[in-house]
């Protein structure tokens, strides 16, 4: 249960300030997360890690002198925004080139690789090792796959060291890698978590049972049992990650056993004395223990154990002194602060070209349906998180509409300073990028502004262009997520939707005709994916989980196209009966 906050909406928000507020020392505020507020070497590779907020300490948490030089911190379990991540990005950047690390999750791949184009693209060298530590989440024959949990502590850690030992960005990215591969997690969990704002946990675990091979977003869990003793915990725990031994290691390993938030440290330490001694019987040399919080899910009862395997220079990187707000190691010599202030990132240039009169009026509708898509999602804000917390993360509800009021603030702004269709439109889709985070945030975005390029600014489009754009943002989606029909996302309603616009226009349909016929053609696909099993995305890991419910991201963008449709046409009758 999370009993404090003002506005849940505000609460990742609000967390930040007072973070900032309470470590000013150590950090400084910038769009997107935070910076240290320490001056680091120049030349020196800017490591920035990051992802949704939650996981106190992680992420904003373990930035600081030998750990990282920016935090990107998202809104609650959500993927940061591709401009939150270059924001944060920009700000820390030191002439050294940037390192990018955090846990392999879908969402956070789509913003952070897009990131890392628009700084290579700027000229900045930017360079990604995505953390896959838990074992649980998918085979060792396809590791790369994993997602990301407490061990990505080891990775930064490492990276940060070798940037701190002068490394240059490939041997930088090159240690990283070393030490994601010699890092192993697995969890389990006792309740799930619950969102502020929210009547029900995201998953349950059965009174006197635990969930076994948790992740950290309230994703359930893959198998269950009767909740053990400590020591048989440590055993199950130390036997699962042993057998995933590196081939390669020696017998020194770091323990990491992380609570994820309402496991009391008292009952960490009674598991831990058997993790040790499990460790020492079969020979290994254990190197500077953790027990701890590191990388939490909010108030989950849960606890996850990382091994860290050392080589020589791992173990050498290891020794680096770190002072962070929530984590410490040895003794740094004290950097100075920063004099100057944190630079701003500005989201995007803020003249509006003007619209003509044609398109302006567009541009009135542009605005009267992202306000229909709203009020559609306002009213299955609960519907569509229950669906996505069958196999996802349970935040898809809360996350579209985060992004549509963003989006409609945008485009009230835009419009109202005399933009055309395409720039109101462009700008509701950055917008709706940037607020609502996460695989979807980022699909929207890419959706809106592929229909905004086709509306331009001169004229009313006709409904050959309108369909031309849809068509492009399903090409663009599938170009960017990689996600085929058939594997269970969006892009199942998306592709039929196109593909039907396409053809009642080529038929001579108006518009409005053509774009109902399409939605309901959403419809029917979007229900359809109640019968796959997913295989992109967050929802992946628990694939048969989620038979016989459709996929929240399908289902959301027919609630979308419905709403736009009925908008359409009660606009076309109104104009009809004006005409009569
Ligand atoms: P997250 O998965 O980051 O928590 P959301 O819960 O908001 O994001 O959105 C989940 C939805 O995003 C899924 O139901 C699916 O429709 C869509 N999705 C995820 N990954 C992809 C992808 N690669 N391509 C297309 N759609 C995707
Ligand atoms: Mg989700």
């Amino acid at each position: 249960m999370t009993r404090l906050w003002n506005d849940p909406s505000a609460f990742a928000n609000e967390m930040i300030d007072g973070f900032v507020a309470a470590h000013g020392r150590y950090v400084r505020r910038v769009t997107g997360g935070v910076v240290r507020s320490t001056v680091s070497p120049a030349g020196q590779v800017a490591v920035v890690v990051g992802g949704g907020s939650g996981h106190y300490p992680s992420f904003g948490g373990l930035v600081g002198q030998g750990l990282a030089h920016g935090a990107t911190m998202g809104n609650l379990f959500a993927s940061p925004s591709t401009q939150q991540i270059y924001a944060v990005a920009k700000a820390s950047e030191n002439g050294g080139g940037v390192f990018l690390s955090y846990g392999n999750y879908a969402g956070d791949v789509l913003n952070f690789d897009a990131a890392q184009t628009r700084l290579r693209a700027e000229g900045i060298r930017c360079e990604t090792v995505t953390v896959t530590d838990d074992i649980s989440s998918a085979p060792a024959d396809e590791a790369h796959t994993r997602r990301g949990i407490a061990g990505g502590l080891t990775v930064f850690r490492t990276a940060a060291a070798a940037a701190e030992a002068g490394y240059s960005l490939p041997d930088v990215t090159r240690a990283a890698r070393l030490a994601n591969d010699r890092c192993r997690s697995f969890g389990v969990a006792f309740t799930g978590c619950t969102l502020p704002g929210a009547d029900q946990p995201l998953f349950r675990v059965p009174e006197g049972r635990m969930a076994i091979g948790l992740g950290i977003h309230g994703e359930a869990g893959l198998d269950e049992t009767d909740v053990p003793t400590a020591d048989e915990l440590a055993e199950l725990l130390v036997s699962r990650l042993l057998a995933e031994r590196p081939a390669s290691a020696d017998a020194r390993v770091v323990p990491i056993l992380n609570g994820l938030g309402s496991v009391k440290y008292e009952e960490m330490f009674i598991v831990y004395r058997r993790i040790a001694e499990l460790l020492e019987a079969v020979g290994l040399e254990i190197v500077d223990p953790h027990v701890g919080e590191y990388c939490t899910s909010f108030d989950m009862a849960g606890t996850s154990l990382t091994l860290f395997w050392l080589d020589d220079e791992l173990a050498d990187l290891w020794e680096t002194p770190v002072d962070t707000p929530a984590y410490r190691r040895g003794s740094v010599v004290r950097a100075q602060q920063h004099a100057d202030a944190p630079v701003a990132v500005v989201a995007r240039d803020e003249v509006i070209a003007p619209g003509d009169e044609g398109s302006r009026a567009v541009a009135k509708t542009v605005v009267a349906a992202v306000q229909a898509i709203v009020e559609t999602l306002d009213a299955n804000v609960d519907e569509l998180g229950r669906m996505d917390a069958i196999a996802g993360d349970g935040d898809h509800g809360i996350g579209m509409q985060r992004g549509s009021h963003a989006a409609l603030a945008a485009a009230l702004a835009a419009a109202g300073a005399g933009a055309g269709a395409g720039t109101t439109l462009s700008h509701a889709a950055d917008a709706w990028a940037d607020r609502a985070g996460g695989s979807s945030g980022a699909l929207w975005g890419v959706m809106l502004r592929a229909v905004a390029a086709q509306l331009g600014d001169q004229g009313g489009p006709d409904a050959a262009a309108v369909a031309t754009g849809v068509a492009a943002a399903s090409r663009e989606v599938t170009d960017y997520g990689k996600a085929e029909v058939g594997d269970k996302t969006l892009v199942d309603a998306l592709v039929p939707f196109s593909s039907t616009l396409w053809q009642e226009v080529a038929a001579g349909a108006s518009l409005t005709d053509a774009w109902c016929a399409a939605a309901a053609a959403a419809t029917r696909a979007a229900a359809a994916t109640a019968d796959l099993i997913s295989r992109v995305g967050r929802a992946r890991t628990h694939g048969q989980s989620s038979l016989g419910t459709p996929d929240p991201g399908a289902h959301s963008l027919a609630l979308i196209v419905t709403a736009v449709g009925d908008l359409l046409a009660a606009r076309t009758s109104v104009a009809g009966s004006a005409h009569a």
